[in-house]
């Protein structure tokens, strides 16, 4: 599990496992991935998201913001005590996340097909990638190990397309967050519902 206080990535309920395997270093020898498609990132996280995920998805869905998200527990979605993701509601310390049946994520169909792919979360495209920008201009890539991938190591291909998306999910996260710090600072504590409101979902 990915615990930064800066970035939303997937989660797992009660995960002890954090460590990360380097795959490129200073060289920009990158190393991509073909997804087997086998949906375990799908079914066992929870995938935290954002105000601007959830944007995303109602309208592709037409559905309602509280439709689409739960507002999970520190028992249930494992960060860091410290980390951004926590927003202060009057039923105690909840990140939002993804809404799941049957033990999946609600967008995941029978055949292991992300049924908003194109509106997907930003930690969805970015999986199982970390990618860090070091101050040096050069850039990290190490693989997320939360689940078991069954991806297709590929060597020397580009990755461009997932460094523009953690591009975009660190400015997401980064707005998502400075709405969860405001909100914190709030004397009385609302419930989910004003908080999505807060987020004009
Ligand atoms: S939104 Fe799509 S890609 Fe993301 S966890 Fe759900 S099914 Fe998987
Ligand atoms: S766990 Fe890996 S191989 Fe399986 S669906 Fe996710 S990215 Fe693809």
């Amino acid at each position: 599990m990915e615990t930064s206080t800066c970035s939303l990535k997937h989660t797992f309920l009660h995960s002890s496992n954090n460590r990360k395997k380097t795959i490129a270093l200073k060289d920009q020898v990158h190393t991509t991935i073909s997804c087997s498609g086998c949906g375990t990132c799908c079914s066992i996280p929870i995938v935290p998201v954002t105000d601007s995920d959830i944007k995303r998805l109602v309208k592709t869905t037409g559905k309602k913001a509280s439709d689409l998200v739960k507002f999970y527990s520190p028992s249930e979605m494992e960060f860091d005590e410290d980390a951004e993701v926590w927003i202060r509601l009057k039923q105690g310390k909840r990140a939002m996340g993804l809404r799941r049946k049957n033990e999946k994520c609600i967008f995941l169909d029978d055949t292991n097909r992300c049924t908003v792919y194109q509106s997907r979360p930003m930690t969805c495209r970015t999986f199982p990638y970390v990618i860090d920008f070091n101050d040096d201009g050069s850039i990290e890539v190490s693989l997320n190990d939360i689940v078991d991938c069954k991806c297709i190591k590929l060597p020397d291909s580009d990755l461009i397309e997932v460094i523009a998306y953690t591009v975009s999910e660190d400015q997401e996260d980064d707005a998502y967050f400075k709405k969860i710090r405001n909100w914190n600072l709030k004397n009385q504590p609302g419930g989910a519902k004003e908080f999505l409101l807060w987020c004009k979902l």
